[in-house]
């Protein structure tokens, strides 16, 4: 059938996207689903901070590529073999594809299912098939999503189904802000009742561990970042202290504030500056979490005898270490009880004509979540 995607055609391009215009609007030939595989009509997708790393090149990814990862829809046909989809079912999709099958599926870690991330590596489903042509050429398919589409055909282990009472630009969100946001307080950190929670970087990922922080009963929420207006965000959703993370003695204030250190600290932002603040602002025995996406090359130096001396921990965390098909129904049943108010995290909707400015305008981190609404 023909569809409608968002292609990127070369990584690397100059902001403002609004003039670069990185992505393509383009008409593409979507083959049937094969064995295993869904086709699902995109109903919304949010724009996340890792489509951008692909666009400027920070995560590099291969390219002829229809982009997105962050998505909902309903479910229009099924492959061979798919039983436990059907027509009319409505889903979130999943950035990492996991074959339940491999040692970290099997281990409850399916962010790090194997054959997951070979086929997200290179650009395929979980099958190794390719189903998007353009211009009768194969082209790639961004970590077995590709959301920024009208229509997809995914693997069914890229899928979880949810209860059709969800809005869907709501339910887009649960695919990755919120499975990364709160799952890393919740099932990395492990961060428990009264205990004091910090978070670095106030993005769309971190405006969540803010709110799963205030959901598991933390006593302190202290929100960091360098805008200022985030700052005043993460109060109205909960956080209890504000620092902007370039104010003078920042690491003494935060500690003279918390009483010695921050219980569990999760850096979001995915730079060396920031997991280093993460890091000198954890209490002695505490957890340090980094859950944000860093450029390969970026290395960290810490003072390895306080590991030991201090039993500190670092610990990385993606996709929330969740397990997407107990934690999405989990999260959403929070939402509904208002305990996860992530409709505050809500910036608007678009169509495709205005998908390259409102990468200039998650660029600026002025922003929360911009949701695409690919039949609008
Ligand atoms: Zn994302
Ligand atoms: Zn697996």
């Amino acid at each position: 059938m023909k569809a409608r995607s968002a292609i990127l055609h070369t990584m690397g391009a100059k902001a403002p996207y609004a003039v670069s215009k990185p992505l393509k609007i383009e008409e593409i030939e979507l083959e049937a689903p094969g064995e295993g595989e869904v086709l699902v009509e995109v109903r919304a997708s949010g724009l996340c901070h890792s489509d951008l790393s692909v666009i400027n090149g920070n995560r590099p990814r291969p390219v002829p590529m229809a982009i997105g990862h962050e998505s909902a829809g309903i479910v229009r046909e099924v492959g061979q073999g798919v039983r436990d989809f059907a027509p009319g079912d409505h889903v979130v999709m999943v950035f990492v594809p996991s074959c339940g099958d491999c040692a970290p599926c099997v281990d409850a870690r399916p962010a790090l299912c194997e054959p997951g991330a070979v086929a997200n590596g290179k650009g395929t489903l979980l099958s190794g098939e390719r189903r998007i042509k353009l211009n009768g050429e194969y082209i790639n398919h961004h970590i077995g999503v590709s959301a920024f589409s009208d229509y997809v055909v995914v693997s069914r282990r890229s899928l979880v189904k949810i209860e059709k009472d969800l809005p869907f630009e709501i339910a887009a969100l649960f695919g990755c802000a919120v499975l990364t946001g709160v799952g890393a307080v919740i099932n990395t950190a492990k961060a428990t009742p009264g205990s004091t929670v910090a978070v670095i970087g106030l993005g769309g990922i971190g405006l969540n561990s803010i709110l799963a922080a205030d959901t598991i009963g933390a006593s302190r929420i202290v929100a960091i970042d360098i805008l200022d207006d985030k700052l005043e965000l993460a109060k109205s959703l909960g956080a209890t202290d504000a620092f902007n993370a370039l104010s003078d003695r920042v690491v003494e204030r935060i500690k003279e504030a918390t009483k010695g250190g921050v219980d569990f600290v999760l850096e979001t932002a995915g730079s060396v500056k920031a997991l280093e603040l993460a890091y000198n602002i954890t209490k002695r025995g505490g957890t340090t979490v980094t859950a944000g996406l860093a450029h390969p090359s970026h290395n960290l130096s810490i003072q390895q005898v306080s590991l030991v001396a201090e039993e500190r921990t670092i610990k990385g965390s993606y996709i929330g270490s969740c397990v997407p098909k107990r934690d999405v129904p989990k999260y959403i049943e929070l939402y509904k009880r208002g305990k996860l108010p992530v409709e505050k995290l809500m910036s608007g909707t678009i169509g495709f004509d205005k998908l390259n400015e409102a990468f200039d305008v998650l660029d600026s981190g002025h922003t929360m979540r911009q949701v695409l609404l690919p039949h609008a």
